[in-house]
């Protein structure tokens, strides 16, 4: 069955299809979002807004919001943590089911039609897009790839899958003792792993515990998210309950991933995860938005959409890229790396500030670069 034709179809409901839904329909487009599960649905995530992403909230999402979080704390296998709270800006640490349907909700009230439990099978690219599902095919003159990390328009487009990273995780009762002892922080480890990063972060009765490991170490990621259970004295059984999703990081190798001509991926389908913290859903919601405002420019006949859109994306691409490339020194020589951080105060109050939303990778990069002999000095002091 051919339906009526739309102005932009989102495909995927979650904090990028929405977000890019609510600001197409605000401003009277007619839009369409095609989500595969009813809201609300699963979704295998920490659930951890960053201050950046809660600065980005202009509505009430209490309903959603498990507990608040003042900063982060870094552990290594060598040396103290490094403790970096503020009660100046707060993190949130949200229930996703929840938080995507208020999401979903804000998007429909502002006039975009929603449909729900109705998955897209097939994409036929052109001036007029085709969208297949089970039910229906449908039509618009703009499509946005939402639809996360195995998304169907990337596939249309021909982008190789972008799974840089791989990320377990389970959520367990008890407050784990790190949690009783910085109550209001996430908690990142390094070092722990040979690629990637653990967490535990506190949720409403209990805490998330995960890992996220880049690509080459997937196939043993069981075995890895069991030996990080036991370093930090948890029992083993607990990873019976993990379960994992792919981490589509940003990376040198994504920095083109933003669409073509009048079709354009958001969020996780266009790789936009930060490959230091898996933080996504700011970036999400920010490129939902961007993508939203590049479709609006190009109805006015200024240019393409994907022209505008992978402008747009260029600033935070660049930074997440810089994060990239502060991510690899941290995994491949955690030791030194934090050591940098622990003795350099201009350095941890630039990643307190990266991690309020004050400042940038580049400037940490650049930074860094510049203690790089003093630190390997400090480190083989350290050492003998
Ligand atoms: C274990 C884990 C923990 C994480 N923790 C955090 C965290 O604490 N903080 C943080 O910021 N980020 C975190 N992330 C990353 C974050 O979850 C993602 O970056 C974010 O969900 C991306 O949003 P999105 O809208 O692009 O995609 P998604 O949230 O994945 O939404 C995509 C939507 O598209 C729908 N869909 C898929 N295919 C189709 C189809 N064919 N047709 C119709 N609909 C479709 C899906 O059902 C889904 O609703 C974590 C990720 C993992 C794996």
């Amino acid at each position: 069955m051919m339906t009526e034709l739309y102005d932009t179809i989102v495909v995927g409901m979650g904090p990028s299809g929405s977000t890019a839904c609510y600001h197409l329909a605000r401003a009277g487009l007619k839009v369409l979002g095609l989500e595969k599960r009813v809201m609300p649905r699963p979704k295998l995530c920490a659930g951890a807004l960053s201050p950046r992403a809660v600065a980005m909230l202009d509505f009430d999402i209490g309903e959603a919001v498990e507990c608040e979080v003042h900063g982060a704390v870094i552990y290594s296998r060598t040396g103290h943590p490094i403790e970096m709270s503020t009660q100046e800006t707060r993190g949130l640490v949200v229930d996703r089911p929840r938080f995507d349907h208020l999401l979903l909700k804000r998007a429909a009230a502002a006039g975009a039609q929603v449909q729900e439990g109705e998955a897209v099978v097939k994409v036929t690219p052109g001036q007029i897009i085709e969208v297949q599902t089970g039910r229906a095919t449908y039509r618009a003159r703009h499509l946005i790839g939402a639809d996360g990390a195995n998304s169907v328009v990337a596939r249309a487009l021909a982008y190789p899958r972008g799974h840089v990273g791989y990320a377990l995780e389970c959520v367990i009762p008890d407050r784990h003792e790190i949690i009783r002892r910085h109550p209001e922080l996430p908690v990142f480890f390094y070092g722990y792993l040979p690629s990637g990063y653990g967490w535990i972060f506190p949720r409403q009765g209990g805490v998330s515990v995960g890992i996220g490991v880049f690509a080459g170490h997937a196939r043993a990621i069981r075995a890895l998210f069991r030996d990080f259970l036991d370093a930090l004295s948890l029992p083993a059984e607990y990873a019976q309950r993990c379960r994992g999703f792919p981490l589509p990081a940003c990376t040198i190798g994504t920095l083109r991933r933003y669409g073509r001509e009048n079709i354009l991926v958001a969020g996780d389908a266009a790789c936009l995860i930060d490959p230091m913290t898996g933080e996504g859903i700011s970036y999400a919601m920010q490129s939902g938005e961007l993508a939203a405002r590049s479709i609006l420019g190009s109805l006015l006949g200024h240019e393409p959409a994907s022209r505008a859109y992978g402008r747009a994306l260029r600033s935070i691409r660049h930074d997440l890229l810089f994060a990239y490339l502060i991510a690899l020194p941290l995994n491949l020589f955690p030791g030194m790396s934090l050591l940098s951080l622990r003795e350099n105060q201009v350095i941890s109050d630039t990643l307190k500030e990266i991690i309020m939303g004050q400042a940038r990778y580049r400037e940490l990069f650049m930074l860094g670069f510049k203690v790089v002999p003093t630190t390997l000095w400090a480190y083989c002091k350290g050492r003998r």
